[in-house]
């Protein structure tokens, strides 16, 4: 089965294979490390995750790049007012940044590589467009592209910006929406500035050139797949291709893909509106990671998601209902064989769920088909119509399922407790939800030791008791099932 991914360049859905016959390709523009990831980012992430587990999933290999970006001007102004050097601001951002990568089980690019230590490559870049006479110096000594070098330009996010073509300069990293200028390659150091002693003069790169500078180092001057948010395809990955098809006469990424933002609440996400959230926050409020990851990706890439609370208690539910299953299934006895009705059953769910993945990563109906097989088991088992070949064949598609959506494998208490731990170290402890403060609380042993005792209160008919503990252990987030083989807990 082959992915068939929309492209934004060419307007149409076509398949991605990987051009050298052996690996896919891939950059996705990674994060500017200023501050903490809000989940507007992580949405993008995670999209750029789906992408790569489908295409592991279905047999093809990737070399996935993604660059961090350690210097641009935010970084400068912000370390500045902080009275540190750029390395030592941008490097508490970088590990939160990995650190939330991790708990939302974003797998890890092939190359991470760092502006900084590329500046060479980005020099040589310039260079190469001089000599095409695409790029000039400037009477501060920074250096721009010349927009009229490129007569393509626009060709991505289709936009006619011919008439905006004015040989005007603009030299920061944030751009109005439609006009198209010479932008800046290199910018010279103001005084106090970080900045490098190279041929261009003393200065740093622009974040455009970055990108191009540094995908075709690691992936060559054509590669497959060009990925980011749908902020970034104007101008940035328009700025992109001008800078590396003009030096390379070849073209750049032949596939785009683009993810749409999110609303929270039916808004824009923003700070003044008070609905503005870091992965960190919702954690904080005793959100899942697992929950946050599933309510992120279940709406394709293409569509708007919504985000809600709501939305996450779904997610939690939805979890919940997965992984109650897959421990029910794997528990169980069953005589051997394979029921025929289930076995197409689950024959429909698995080519249903790749079927939809693969057409243009369609999460939410490729989740369809997998409930529907978690309800049948569910029946099966009821009605004792489950067999051990059936359970193989369950739970091979389950695997399949958390190979792209990972929200069976239950890390949750783990990534809860770090945390909670780093809350601490940044002195948010008493914005901790208080259910979620009283359930670290609790340890392990503390609720085998209660559920002990109600065991024992229910022996001895004090069912008031019992309950008490009951209680007591639900309002901090523990909760227990009885069940024949004596009382299961979980922390919700
Ligand atoms: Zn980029």
């Amino acid at each position: 089965m082959t992915l068939r991914l929309f492209n934004t360049l060419s307007g149409q859905i076509e398949p991605l294979t990987p051009a050298d016959g052996t690996a896919l390709r891939m950059y996705a523009c990674g994060p500017t490390v200023y501050d903490y990831g809000h989940i507007g980012n992580f949405r993008t992430f995670l999209q750029v995750d789906v992408l790569r587990r489908t295409l592991k999933l279905l047999g093809t290999p990737v070399r996935h790049v993604m660059n961090i970006t350690d210097v641009d001007d935010k970084i400068i102004r912000n370390a500045s007012a902080a009275g540190v050097p750029i390395g030592e601001y941008t490097a508490k951002f970088e590990q939160a940044f990995f650190e939330d990568l991790e708990a939302l089980k974003i797998e890890r690019p092939e190359v991470v590589p760092h502006a900084t230590e590329h500046i060479a490559r980005m020099v040589e870049l310039v260079e190469k467009l001089a000599a095409e006479k695409a790029a000039y110096k400037a009477e501060d000594g920074s250096w721009y592209f010349r927009l009229t070098a490129f007569p393509e330009y626009g060709k991505l996010s289709k936009k006619d910006l011919s008439a905006n073509v004015t040989g005007a300069r603009v030299d920061v990293d944030e751009y109005e929406k439609d006009s198209a200028n010479d932008f800046a390659l290199w910018k010279a150091a103001k005084p106090g500035e970080t900045a490098w002693d190279t041929p261009l003069g003393r200065g740093r790169p622009g974040w455009h050139l970055e990108c191009s500078a540094m995908s075709m180092e690691f992936l060559g001057e054509s590669f497959d797949l060009h990925a980011g948010g749908e902020d970034l395809m104007f101008p940035h990955h328009e700025n992109e291709i001008a800078q590396s098809e003009t030096a390379s006469h070849k073209p750049f990424a032949r596939h785009w893909m683009h993810v749409r933002f999110l609303l929270v609440d039916g808004k824009k996400m923003s700070k003044s509106e008070g609905n503005f959230y870091t992965l960190r926050d919702l954690l904080l409020k005793g959100f899942k990671a697992s929950a946050i990851r599933l309510a992120l990706i279940s709406v394709p890439y293409r569509h708007q998601l919504n985000f809600t609370f709501d939305g996450l208690t779904d997610a939690t539910n939805a979890i919940d209902r997965l992984r109650t299953f897959h421990q029910r299934l794997s528990a169980a006895n069953f005589a051997s064989g394979e029921n025929s009705v289930l076995q197409e059953l689950i024959k429909k769910a698995h080519t249903d769920y790749l079927e939809a993945l693969a057409s243009d990563l369609n999460t939410a109906e490729a989740r369809a088909p997998i409930f529907d097989m978690v309800r049948a088991g569910n029946t099966a088992m009821d009605q004792g119509e489950m067999l051990a070949g059936d359970r193989e064949a369950m739970l091979r598609v389950l695997e399949d399922f958390d190979a792209v959506f990972d929200v069976i494998r239950d890390d949750d208490a783990e990534l809860t407790k770090r945390a909670l731990a780093r809350a601490e170290g940044a002195g948010r402890i008493d914005e901790v939800s208080a259910e979620l403060r009283e359930s670290a609380a609790l340890t392990d042993e503390a609720i085998d030791a209660l559920v002990a005792e109600r065991t024992q209160a229910k022996k001895q008919r004090n069912f008031a008791r019992a309950d008490a503990i009951r209680n007591e252990l639900a309002a901090k987030g523990v909760i227990l099932e009885d069940s024949k083989d004596g009382v299961r807990w979980k922390r919700k």
